[in-house]
């Protein structure tokens, strides 16, 4: 084996809480889990993710490209089914074909073009509010030959005690009366846990597969499954009255032992993290001073024994990914996207 090249930043990814996290879904619903994959399984590596959920008993998933669903099926062999929710465009139904990918269609012009191609296999979504993607209930199709799943997704899933989640449940309800034998898909994460009369037939998570949560969640059922680890790359004394960073961004009122660590915007992590971010160090949460910059931040890690080479959490088990993404004014699935290809994963499990 080669050594591998110096990488102050990290992405661990692991995939026994992955798995236990697919687990507790299917639990909790009571249903079938068909993961989202999409953006690179979040940013954790889609093939990857998408192996273990298969040894797991997953048989379907879902991701947003055609290009996205080509390299899955590369990945995970030609059994499990794979929806696209982009649907499908023009000459792209010739490629689902060929890699034999399901589309999610959308609107009329996506029902034409896949049985202008010959049509087959594919999703129906019904957008029941959210305005976004999907046929007004009041313009759906009739059921047609094909037709294996129709899905619609909820719009504040992450607010449980919003109106809006029973109400896209009462009109996604009345809708599916339509298609009798066809799979429902109807709850997203936050959908998983709203309780039994939202999962239908089979459920469609992503961010708790992935540890993140929407608001709201049970913490202590979804387990952490990233963490962003930087090394301190040098650790320094800093005299009251001199300034940290670009743009003098933090100035020391006291004498500082300030630690450099080899994470910056260009691993993915914001620049809005700078002022509010906190990473575990040490032992302790600490503050990140000054500007987030493209290949490192500053970390006060005054009174800690912290030496160059020590590992700095940005986010993972000491710092909850939700609890970073509200520092830094997002929300996890932003952060786990963000991770740049620089950044290494390394699988556990
Ligand atoms: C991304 C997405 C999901 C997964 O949502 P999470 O909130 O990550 O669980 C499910 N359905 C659709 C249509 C999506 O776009």
């Amino acid at each position: 084996m080669t050594s591998p090249a110096f990488a102050p930043a990290v992405l661990h990814v692991d995939l026994d809480a992955l798995a236990r996290n697919f687990r507790t879904l299917g639990a909790v619903t009571g249903v079938p889990v068909n993961p989202v994959v999409k953006a690179d399984g979040y940013g954790l590596g889609a093939a990857a993710v998408a192996r273990r959920l298969m040894a797991e008993g997953a048989r379907t998933f879902f991701v947003a490209r055609a290009a996205e669903g080509v390299r899955l099926r590369e990945a995970i062999g030609p059994e499990p089914v794979i929806y696209i929710l982009d649907g499908c465009h023009g000459d792209g139904a010739a490629l689902l074909k060929a890699s034999n990918l399901r589309p999610v269609i959308n609107h009329p012009t996506q029902l034409q073009t896949w049985r202008a191609a010959g049509g087959g296999a594919c999703a129906l979504q019904l957008d029941t509010g959210m305005n976004r993607l999907g046929f007004r209930v009041e313009d759906a199709p009739e059921p047609f030959e094909g037709l294996e799943l129709v899905m619609t997704h909820l719009a504040c899933a992450d607010e449980p005690a919003n109106p809006m989640n029973r109400a896209q449940r009462d009109a996604y309800a009345a809708a599916v009366q339509r298609y009798p034998g066809v799979t429902r898909s109807f709850a997203n994460s936050g959908g998983c846990f709203l309780g039994p009369d939202f999962a239908f037939d089979v459920v469609r998570p992503g961010i708790c597969l992935y540890g993140g949560g929407p608001e709201g969640r049970p913490h202590d059922r979804i387990a952490p499954v990233a963490s962003l680890i930087a090394q301190a790359v040098q650790v320094r004394d800093v005299p009251a009255g001199e300034t940290v960073g670009y743009s003098q961004g933090f100035k020391a009122e006291r004498p500082m032992r300030v630690a450099t660590c080899g994470a910056g915007y260009a691993d993915g992590v914001l620049r809005s993290y700078s002022p509010r971010g906190q990473v575990f160090v040490g032992g302790e949460l600490r503050p990140i001073i000054g500007r987030v910059s493209m290949d490192v931040l500053a970390v006060d890690v005054t009174g800690l024994d912290v030496q160059a080479g020590d590992p700095v959490e940005i986010f993972g088990a000491n710092r909850l990914i939700d609890d970073a993404a509200t520092a830094a004014g997002t929300i996890s699935y932003e952060l786990l996207t963000s991770i740049t290809p620089r950044v290494p994963r390394v699988y556990k499990g």
